[in-house]
């Protein structure tokens, strides 16, 4: 017997609708590529965002065309993806940061047709247009006063096209597992693949992470999402903030400590996400200046293992709750956030810290496990670790066009790559990448746990620990770091601070100081490089040995 009850289609366009007639004067405020800081609100999104759908749907983008974007965090991109998602159509974000041959790659694979650009990218875009031959025109994202003169075919200004349009322009409806947004995975081993996502996928992802035991949006928030949109949907805030009703705040191409701290203290910003390395150039501005962020109550911090130095210092100095969340491009992406569990209110302060510092427990929508190598499952002690595998409504089931063939288990379960431990209360913790780990002696040590430890040294920036050839144990560790501005300490200095914090036999057998760690086109620390960088590397332990 079927249910009496409405069918309401999952799509996109809804949560705009929702916005817009019961939040429509929420701001939506954006550092603009040209300079000035941009008001509208979300009334105004939806109506630009209807006329700019009627005005690609005349120029005859239909469902299932897929259209590129190459933009930073504006209203302009969100009105981009509101409108062609709204179409049934497919926004393609495209990372800027990827280099030349990986960007034709998946414009390519992506098929874009048509690419819409920030101003930033019109450089980009122009070398490369020669090998993209199936876009066919290129819109830039400003207006006709800031148009430049550029080489690209059919150059379209933005403004001037949405112009065309009908505001009042009817979103057309269809199945709600109609593919919506497609972002592809930086690859570190083969070409990047494409992420798929559907209108169910986004709109359930979204409203499991407004929950209240997941980062719990309210319409009394002001949220900036600093993760870019081109990195895995700004983790579905573009999503989940108009669904919740706050106010949005999209930062553009600045940031830099000083520009985030600016957007962060003039819009009384209570809720912010971004990767590490963005919170450690204004964790340093803020230290530098002084300076403190009274209206900030939560940070999320994702992408790559949060250091427990960084906790502490947005919650001891600043007063506000960091989030630990760990996801994928797969997983759309939140797939775990560490936020406290009903019935662990009263732990100790020390086993609370323990917690905190770990990735996370689930939200409904996602289903854990983890295994050891033979596909047997592990014990839920905090102490197992083996392969995380995940499942659920907003986890792929397959890449575009096929690529990597079947990636789920028998059980429906993705494979993530990672290593982690789950314990009692269902907390996950990344160990490491399984390929970053290192495999010394048939036993596994955690570069993550090395590198978490050392970067809690006062002089120490940055840390990355890698696993260099040696003869006895097969892998040991290298630390690789960045001092401190000025800072003159030796890596005996940092080995004598790490010791007695972990195993004897995880201590690294040589620290190496560099001027920079290479990071990915998402800002994550880039093992793969770092390890191209020390090839050949020998430890001083190696001829010994020991
Ligand atoms: P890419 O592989 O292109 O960098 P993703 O952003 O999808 O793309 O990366 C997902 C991976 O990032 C995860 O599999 C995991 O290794 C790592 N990661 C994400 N969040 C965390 C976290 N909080 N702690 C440790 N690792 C994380």
């Amino acid at each position: 017997m079927e249910g009496l009850m409405q069918d309401w289609p999952l799509l996109v366009h809804t949560i705009l609708d929702h916005a817009a007639k019961y939040h429509g004067d929420r701001e939506v405020v954006s550092r603009s590529v040209e300079g000035p800081i941009h008001r509208c609100t979300y009334r105004d999104i939806d109506r630009r965002s209807r006329k700019l759908a009627s005005a690609l749907s005349k120029r005859g983008v239909e469902l299932g065309d897929i259209l590129g974007t190459m933009a930073w965090n504006g209203y302009r991109h969100m009105e981009t993806w509101y409108a062609v998602m709204g179409l049934g159509a497919v926004v393609h974000t495209v990372n800027p940061r990827l280099f030349a041959d990986q960007l034709d790659y998946i414009i390519n694979h992506g098929e874009d047709e048509l690419f819409f650009l920030d101003l930033t990218f019109v450089p980009v875009l122009e070398k490369i247009q020669d090998t993209i031959p199936k876009v066919k025109s290129f819109i830039i994202m400003t207006d006709e006063e800031h148009m430049p003169d550029t080489s690209l075919r059919e150059a379209v200004c933005y403004e001037t096209l949405l112009a065309e349009g009908d505001g009042d322009f009817q979103w057309p409806s269809f199945d709600e597992n109609t593919a919506s947004t497609m972002c592809y995975t930086s690859g570190t081993t083969g070409n990047p693949k494409g992420v798929l996502y559907s209108h169910r996928s986004n709109v359930l992802h979204a409203m499991a992470v407004c929950a209240g035991d997941a980062l719990a949006l309210k319409s009394t928030d002001t949220i900036m999402p600093v993760v870019p949109m081109f990195h895995a949907n700004a983790w579905s805030l573009v999503f989940s903030t108009p669904m919740s009703g706050a106010k949005f705040v999209l930062p553009g191409a600045q940031m830099d400590g000083a520009s985030i701290y600016e957007l962060l203290d003039t819009e009384k910003v209570t809720f912010t996400a971004a990767v590490p390395t963005i919170w450690l150039m204004l964790l340093q501005h803020l230290e530098q200046t002084g300076e403190k962020l009274p209206a900030l109550e939560r940070v999320v911090i994702g992408g790559s293992a949060c250091p427990p130095a960084m906790i502490e210092t947005f919650e001891r100095n600043y007063d506000a709750q960091v989030i630990h969340a760990w996801g994928m491009t797969e997983t759309s992406p939140l797939g775990t956030l560490c936020v406290t569990k009903g019935g662990l209110e009263d732990l100790d302060a020390d086993a609370a810290w323990q917690i905190k510092l770990k990735q996370g427990r689930v939200p409904y929508t996602v289903d854990l496990r983890i295994e050891d190598d033979d596909g047997n499952a592990l014990a839920w002690d905090g102490k197992a670790f083996g392969h995380l595998k995940i499942k659920g409504p907003g986890v792929a089931k397959g890449y575009f066009k096929s690529e990597g063939g079947d990636i789920l288990d028998r059980d429906g379960f993705f494979s993530t790559g990672d290593v982690s431990t789950m314990d009692e209360h269902g907390y996950m913790q990344i160990t490491d990448r399984s390929k970053d780990v290192i495999k010394s002696g048939g036993e596994w040590i955690s570069s993550i746990d090395l590198e978490n430890i050392a970067v809690g040294h006062p002089d120490v920036t940055e840390a990355a620990v890698v696993g260099i050839a040696h003869p006895k144990w097969d892998e040991r560790p290298l630390l690789v770091i960045v001092r401190r501005e000025g800072s003159e300490v030796s890596g005996e200095d940092v080995l004598k601070f790490m010791d007695g914090k972990i195993a004897k036999w995880w201590m690294p057998d040589d620290v190496a100081f560099v001027d920079e760690i290479p990071h990915t086109a998402t800002g994550k620390i880039s093992k793969l490089h770092l390890r191209q960088q020390f090839e050949g590397y020998v430890l001083p332990t190696a001829n010994a040995a020991e």
